[in-house]
């Protein structure tokens, strides 16, 4: 083994380094000095490593690291940020490893700050020399917010590689497709008045229910058309979240706004189903006299989906003993997959702790996963 901090170390910087990212400005905080150890470790590991600072955000960055060159090899992507977290709900403090027996607890442990060291791990322990394809491991910011650092690295076309492995926690399942996620608004500015005369406004409520009904019957024609037997709900959804609207019952509502989410299948193109959504709001907001807007909350993320064929899929079902499947979760996926890599996700920890007080990475999956990346290592790196 080169030179590098045990594990349990790596883990404790790590999540001692608040990254929490938000789409309030507030509680949004920097990632740097996470990447900052990252590429501590990685140069000492051999690696040449580049910081990618976000446009705009000097408080932002992606950190891409490659030993070997040449063109194929495999990636390994996580993400450094965090969920914000409720400090008064945990148990211990959410910005310092607590271990047990079992567990690693902290913020970001297991989604995904832990599956750093275990990458980590696997590259110090493979022989450099032999490799014949580069690894490159990939440190992005904002994917529980924005996703900046994810579509930053498409519009930079890098890294390029032939596979990909994204470390969220999927208790060493390797996971070939998910959903896409998209958040949505729809306001509609109406005007008030007494409620005694309806002539008097443009009520904003009826708008929206007239358009809210559209919805739902876009909801059943998607339903209708759509299947994906993978997925545990095989078809793509459509939740009304929540309505805020009006001020008092004897006046005609002045203003509504309606937030919901949408979850197509792979090969669903969200564009062309927000377009349809876009004349839906068009047509009705005219009809009652309001002005009705729609617009994403951030732009959706895409679903993905490799194809069960893959060669990466087969070396991790063989390495865990598990076989492919799909999660109800959104990950960075597209962007690897955009860029031509085989992806699969595949990683420690449970997607059940995580956003949760309390999160934990079980120390029984952390060898696994390290042996695991080392398999992969050899299978795409080192093989002539
Ligand atoms: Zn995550």
């Amino acid at each position: 083994m080169k030179k590098l901090p045990n594990f349990d170390a790596m883990l404790s910087h790590l999540v001692s380094e608040p990254s929490v990212s938000s789409v309030s400005p507030d509680i949004d905080r920097s990632n740097l000095r996470v990447l900052e150890h990252l590429a501590n470790w990685l140069d000492g590991l051999g690696f040449a490593t580049e910081l990618m600072p976000l446009p705009n955000r000097p408080d932002k960055a992606n950190l891409m690291a490659t030993l070997g060159s040449g063109p194929g090899g495999l990636v390994l992507a996580g993400h450094t940020d965090t969920v914000p977290c409720d400090e008064a709900l945990w148990e211990s403090d959410p910005f310092a490893i607590k271990e047990t027996d079992t567990r690693y607890y902290g913020l970001g442990s297991c989604d995904m700050k832990g599956f750093f060291p275990v990458a980590l791990q696997a590259a110090a322990a493979i022989d450099a020399k032999k490799l014949v394809a580069p690894i490159t491991l990939i440190a992005t910011s904002d994917e529980e917010s924005s996703m900046a650092g994810g579509r930053y690295l498409l519009e930079q076309g890098r890294p390029k590689a032939d596979y990909a492995i994204i470390g969220e926690p999927t208790g060493l399942k390797p996971i070939f497709a998910h959903k896409g996620v998209a958040m949505l608004t729809i306001s509609v500015q109406g005007a008030s008045g007494h409620s005694s005369d309806p002539s008097l406004g443009s009520n904003a409520l009826d708008a929206m229910h007239a358009i809210m009904q559209e919805l739902i019957n876009l909801r059943l024609r998607l339903s209708q058309t759509f299947n994906n037997p993978h997925f545990d709900v095989a078809e793509p959804t459509l939740n009304l979240g929540c309505l805020h609207a009006g001020d008092n019952p004897n006046r005609i509502c002045g203003h509504a706004e309606l937030q919901f989410d949408l979850r197509l299948l792979p090969g669903m193109d969200a564009d062309i189903i927000c377009g349809d959504i876009e004349k839906i709001v068009a047509v009705v907001g005219e009809r009652h006299g309001v002005v009705a807007k729609f617009m994403p909350i951030y732009p959706p993320i895409p679903a993905f989906e490799t194809p069960q064929s893959s060669a990466l899929l087969q070396t991790l079902s063989n390495c865990s003993g598990q076989t492919g499947g799909t999660v109800a979760f959104g990950t960075e996926a597209h962007f690897y997959q955009s860029l031509g890599m085989e992806t699969i996700v595949f990683g420690p920890g449970s997607i059940d702790q995580a956003h949760q007080p309390n999160e934990y990475l079980p120390k029984e999956q952390v060898e696994a996963a390290q042996q695991a990346l080392i398999t992969a290592i050899q299978r795409f790196c080192m093989q002539p």
